[in-house]
């Protein structure tokens, strides 16, 4: 780890009230100026990597929000990752870790074929009985959890059902590449098609590579380097061997690591090309704005936005969602107090630090409900996930969809 990077901190707390685990617990250790000063003290060897220190680093969410409040450019998030990564290399991964890291998560297929009895499950209305007699209760905490998250799924995974090459509507203006997210393909692949269309409307032709596989935020999740080293290099020489104007997604934690590729492969060449090539959705809809304008139709909602911290923290994207839900005619737009506050998702921590992810998710559904929205637009697999249920038990309830199926609700009205 680079030493400059954790002495640049000088200890002025203006990141203090942008941590969520800060706000809930008030606690040093469980803010970004006390977790940079336990790793500085753990490489100036003064601490050790005890039980208890690995209890305050692993409490960080990696939202990054401290990053986007400092004014020195330290980000406690990715120090604490970047810690994590190298411990975890001295260590190795455990038996379960590389089975789902190495063996899982990098072939889609197998991805896919893992999903397939939780289809079933939902089809044969097996679901509906676990939920109506309440057992889930029964179930280990971890696999409760996960089951309460799981959404409707669709028919098939998207990435099957896509065609390779999505034609241009109409004259075609250049060709995207799509780097379809393995959630969003597997569980939000509405969305997903909703953005190959509005591409193709908007005069795209979209290619969206069959071979790709998974970005490799899993493995960032579970400090795995050399698995992200590997999906970075497939990916890019993937995408390479086709001719394409940019490479866009509607991931948003997707877009965040695709856009470091250039830093995970060490400045290679042809990484820092793909990666300087990597469009969030928003990013590419807001430069085509007088377009997609003249196609919406008006829709009579109060909706309100929330900043998933993959697109407002990790690639600094924050006005162009909110001007693409404003040019829908009719909207009542409802501006979301602390926006891009966490919503506690944040990968698999919902799953491993369910207490913080609840503190932090419940001032999330609080103040949505004081906007009185109808509707809450959000861009990220995690945030959909987490927020969708959250806000379906709520009173009264708010409907959870992606920026993309809003827009395509208003060309379709
Ligand atoms: S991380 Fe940045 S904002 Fe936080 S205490 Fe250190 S210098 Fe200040
Ligand atoms: S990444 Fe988020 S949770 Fe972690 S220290 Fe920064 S603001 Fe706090």
């Amino acid at each position: 780890m680079d030493y400059v990077k954790l002495i640049n901190c000088m200890r002025c707390g203006m990141c203090l009230p942008h941590c969520p685990t800060y706000k809930e617990t008030f606690l040093e250790t469980a803010s970004p100026r006390g977790r940079v000063a336990l790793v500085r003290k753990l490489q100036e060897g003064e601490l050790v990597e005890s039980e208890k220190f690995l209890e305050y680093v692993s409490l960080c969410l990696d939202c990054q929000a401290c990053a986007s409040a400092c004014p020195c450019g330290v980000n406690a998030g990715e120090l604490v990752a970047e810690f994590r990564c190298e411990s975890k290399k001295e260590k190795g991964l455990s038996m379960m870790e590389d089975l789902v890291l190495r063996k899982l998560v990098p072939h889609p297929d197998r991805l896919e074929a893992a999903t397939a009895p939780l289809r079933l499950y939902q089809k044969t209305g097996l679901q509906q009985v676990v939920r109506s007699l309440g057992l889930l209760k029964l179930f280990p905490e971890a696999l409760g959890r996960m089951e309460g998250l799981l959404p409707k799924l669709p028919d098939a995974p998207l990435r099957q059902t896509i065609s390779e090459v999505t034609p241009a509507a109409g004259k075609e203006k250049g060709t995207a590449g799509f780097f379809l997210g393995c959630v969003m393909s597997l569980i939000f692949s509405e969305a997903s098609l909703a953005t190959v269309q509005l591409l193709s409307t908007l005069g795209y032709r979209v290619v969206t590579p069959k071979a790709q596989k998974c970005c490799g935020a899993p493995n960032m999740l579970g400090h795995d380097l050399d698995g992200l080293k590997e999906a970075a290099s497939f990916n890019t020489d993937l995408f390479d061997s086709f001719d394409l104007d940019f490479v866009v997604t509607d991931c948003g934690g997707c877009g965040a690591e695709l856009k470091k590729y250039g830093q995970h492969l060490d400045g290679e060449r042809k990484a820092e090309e793909f990666s300087a090539s990597v469009r969030d959705i928003s990013e590419v809809l807001f430069a085509e704005s007088e377009a997609l304008a003249a196609k919406l139709k008006p829709l009579p909602l109060k909706v309100t936005y929330h900043d998933p911290c993959h697109i407002a923290h990790c690639q600094g994207i924050r006005s162009q969602p909110r001007a693409l839900i404003k040019l829908i005619p009719g909207i009542d737009f409802r501006e979301l107090p602390e926006a891009d506050a966490c919503c506690g998702s944040a990968g698999t921590y919902n799953i491993e630090k369910p207490e913080m992810a609840d503190l932090v998710l419940s001032r999330k559904v609080q103040n949505v409900q004081k906007t009185g929205a109808e509707y809450l637009v959000t861009s990220n697999p995690g945030c959909l996930l987490q927020l969708k249920k959250a806000l379906s038990e709520a009173e009264p309830q708010v409907r959870v969809i992606h920026l993309t199926e809003l827009l395509q609700m208003s060309m379709n009205a």
